[in-house]
């Protein structure tokens, strides 16, 4: 049709690819007043030891109840909310809010280690620089030890950092805070790079785990999960898999010496009544 009327290079020719670009803009002019208008909410879901099945802390996966296109899930806001920068301001709110609810699941639970809390970073709050200083006010303000937060960044946003972007990671690591790499495995990073780096969780991408889903088992899928778990726990980094979906795959990952997993089998993303409520049962 483009030709039709002449030709004019700048006419779309995909109106479907149109309306994603009117929906990206309108999305990303809408950001700011959601997160005044309080827009945005938490869910909440579980991390399971593979040993014994209990709940040992949560991840906050943010989405946004949008008054017209209803909720929204992470993967169609926050790319708009790390170009525009708003990622700062509204991953602040994140771990704040996060911060204060595992507080409030701390209070009301009578035994048991503390549940932990993990939160994902963003490249850009990573570049910010008031990450560390932030982040310890959360944490004073709530009056949460360092050592029940995680702060999960990707592999892809470390790959290649110098020593100005792992600071203030080394920083907060060294106040207690675990920091994961998240999605590994995607990144194509230097295995021997895993050494500089300062974390302590090593989070496997679903990818790696998706073969395992139903029996028989792939063996060189085995073969590769069981290569990168000794390898973490050799360099002391616990091991967490993500996208368990199946019995099969967790009884393969468990014997693979993963220590804890998340996943739709063990539990969806939830409010934070239902991680109160697992927290509470013997296993899940
Ligand atoms: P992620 O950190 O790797 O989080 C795991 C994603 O896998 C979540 O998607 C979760 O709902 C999904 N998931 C969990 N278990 C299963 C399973 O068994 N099967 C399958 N197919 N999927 C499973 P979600 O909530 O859509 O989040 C997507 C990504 O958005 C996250 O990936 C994270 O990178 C990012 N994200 C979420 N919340 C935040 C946030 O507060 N700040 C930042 N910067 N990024 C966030
Ligand atoms: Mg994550
Ligand atoms: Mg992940
Ligand atoms: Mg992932």
């Amino acid at each position: 049709r483009a030709k039709a009327r002449g030709g004019n290079r700048f006419e779309m020719a995909d109106p479907e690819l149109d309306q994603r670009a009117i929906t990206r803009h309108g999305l990303t002019t809408a950001l700011p007043a959601a997160l005044e208008r309080g827009e945005f909410f938490i869910e909440y879901q579980p991390l399971v030891h593979m040993g014994d099945g209990r709940v040992h802390g949560a991840e906050a996966l943010v989405r946004w109840s949008h008054p017209q296109h209803g909720i929204l899930g992470p993967d169609q806001f926050i790319p708009l909310a790390e170009h525009t920068g708003l990622i700062v301001p509204l991953g602040r709110w994140v771990l704040q809010e996060a911060v204060r609810q595992a507080c409030d699941w701390q209070q009301h639970r009578t035994e048991g280690a503390p549940l932990r809390i993990n939160v994902n970073l963003s490249p850009a709050q990573l570049q910010h620089p008031g990450l560390v200083k932030d982040t310890v006010a959360v944490l004073e303000r709530a009056g949460l030890e360092p050592g029940a937060l995680c702060l999960e960044v990707t592999e892809s946003a470390l790959i290649g950092a110098d020593e100005g972007l792992l600071k203030p990671l080394r920083q907060l690591a060294e106040l207690g805070v675990d920091i994961a790499l998240d999605d590994f495995g995607t990144g194509y990073s230097n295995l021997a790079n895993l050494r500089r780096l300062p974390v302590s969780v090593l989070k496997l991408d679903r990818s790696f785990t998706k073969g395992m889903q139903q029996a028989p088992v792939d063996p060189v899928d085995l073969k590769i999960v069981e290569g990168i778990v000794s390898l973490a726990h050799s360099l002391e980094l616990a091991v967490t898999v993500e996208g368990v979906e199946t019995g099969v795959q967790a009884d393969q990952l468990r014997e693979l010496g993963c220590d804890t997993a998340q996943g739709w089998y063990y539990a969806r993303p939830g409010p934070p009544d239902q991680l109160h409520a697992l927290s509470l049962a013997d296993a899940i």
